[in-house]
């Protein structure tokens, strides 16, 4: 039996915890936060379940399902309504989603001459279906070379870019399509070709890593500062409700967002070194509106707000739909902030953010909402940003062979900026730490 730190309490690292303890090890947590979860969580206010962070997985999602159902959780899972979502244009808003396809070729937000052109997106994804595999990316490398923006213009034109890709990607993933890369975007899609039903579970997605944070042992409000390996074990440096401490074990698990690797481990060989540094994470606010009544104009499930409508807001998701997320008839929407004004608005009072998204929703046929409370999130790390050059990157990192003793890697930015590719790659880190011991 070794010790093993898990750095992180996220779903990555509680999966990974959770699989090393399965295993016999002894394990331990160390979570800066003063709750586990990360950037899946949910949580109470009033009658209302918030979710922060995740709000659906997908039915394809095979890792996730095998955690919820070995945690007992298989009876809450349920399949959200089917649905759409809707984009505006020109002040208008017009169904449209990406997750079906069929619907598309009728659909009023895009001429007739911009449908026509969409069968070439399936055509593409078919193309290089051979390489897409959306749980081992780094395997689509080699198309890793042109950004999504360029992608999208060069195979279906700048009108299903600015209306159809362009906000669909940013409302899901944060970043403009100049951040992504058009090979991030094929796996995205190829990920949705494989069984894309949206799927919650009754109390909030949060419940996953509340039962997870059950079963092993985890430290909260415990800041790691500094994560050294040697050949013959490791120590971990810490701030613990302010005190500093330390604990020493045969390997240590960093499953904190990529972009912190570097500041907690000093002695990262030149690969992992050089990969680190170019991790970035698009950052962004979130605000949940409670609303008393669910309001009228909103029978979707979300709706894209395009970069040329102006509105700094990339979109809009209706959860109350989702089981127990309002009371019955009451209204839960979160808006998310693009870029720009996520940046502007960074230090802001949570009630300039409210009123902000207010203002901007009443100019759309949404209309004025009155929140009963408005409540903001501000993610310095949101989503990894999957941009030109990621993938090659990440395939090196995998393949490297100086690789620092004792010390594995867990977290979304490893494969994809979703539930089950940091539950997949909690995975892969217990696997390859109980190995190397
Ligand atoms: C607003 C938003 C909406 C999303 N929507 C969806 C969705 O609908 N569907 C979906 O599949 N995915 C969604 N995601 C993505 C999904 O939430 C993430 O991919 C997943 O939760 C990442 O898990 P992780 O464990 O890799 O990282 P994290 O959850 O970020 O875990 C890292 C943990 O490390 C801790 N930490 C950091 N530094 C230290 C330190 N120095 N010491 C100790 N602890 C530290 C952090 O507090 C955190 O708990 C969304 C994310 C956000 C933010």
């Amino acid at each position: 039996m070794a010790s093993i730190v898990i750095v992180g309490g996220g779903v990555a690292g509680l999966t990974c915890a959770w699989h090393l303890r399965r295993a016999g090890h002894d394990v331990e947590v160390l979570e800066g936060a003063p709750e586990p979860g990360g950037r899946l969580r949910t949580e109470s206010r009033g009658d209302y379940a918030l979710e922060c962070g995740a709000r659906s997985v997908a039915s394809g999602h095979r890792n996730w399902h095998s955690v919820v159902l070995a945690l007992g959780l298989g009876d809450r899972a349920y399949a959200l309504p089917r649905s759409r979502s809707a984009v505006l244009r020109d002040g208008a808003l017009h169904s449209a989603d990406l997750t079906a396809p069929l619907e598309l070729l009728t659909t009023t937000l895009l001429s007739v001459r911009a449908r026509a052109r969409l069968p070439r997106l399936a055509l593409e994804v078919l193309a290089h279906a051979r390489v897409l595999d959306p749980l081992r990316p780094e395997r689509a490398a080699a198309l890793d070379g042109e950004d999504l923006a360029d992608g999208v213009r060069r195979t279906l034109g700048e009108e299903n870019l600015e209306y159809l890709l362009a906000p669909a990607f940013a409302s899901r993933f944060g970043s403009a399509p100049e951040d992504l890369s058009w090979a991030f975007a094929l796996l995205a899609l190829r990920l949705r070709a494989q069984g894309f039903r949206e799927e919650s579970l009754r109390g909030g997605l949060g419940g996953v890593t509340r039962a997870l944070a059950r079963r092993v042992p985890v430290r909260t409000s415990c800041e790691v500062v500094s994560i050294e390996t040697e050949t013959d074990g490791a120590r971990v440096r810490y701030r613990a409700r302010g005190r500093p401490g330390s604990a020493i074990a045969d390997a240590v698990v960093a499953a904190v967002p990529g972009s912190e690797v570097v500041r907690l481990c000093p002695k990262l060989t030149p690969s992992e070194r050089g990969f680190f540094e170019e991790v970035r994470y698009a950052r962004g606010i979130v605000a949940h509106l409670l609303l008393e009544k669910a309001p009228a104009a909103l029978p979707w499930s979300g709706v894209a707000f395009p970069r040329r409508e102006g509105l700094d807001l990339n979109g809009l998701i209706v959860d109350h739909h989702r089981m127990g997320a309002a009371p019955p008839g009451a209204g839960l929407v979160s808006a998310v902030l693009d870029p720009g004004a996520s940046a502007r608005m960074w230090q802001a009072p949570d009630a300039e953010v409210g009123a902000l998204v207010v203002d901007r929703l009443a100019r759309t046929p949404i209309g004025t909402l009155a929140p009963r409370e408005c409540v903001v999130h501000r993610w310095p790390a949101m989503l990894p940003q999957f941009g030109v050059g990621h993938l090659p990157r990440l395939s090196r990192f995998l393949t490297r062979m100086d690789r620092s003793p004792r010390l594995a890697f867990a977290g979304d930015y490893l494969i994809g900026p979703y539930v089950e590719a940091a539950v997949a790659s909690g995975m892969r880190a217990a696997s390859e730490i109980a190995r190397g011991l």
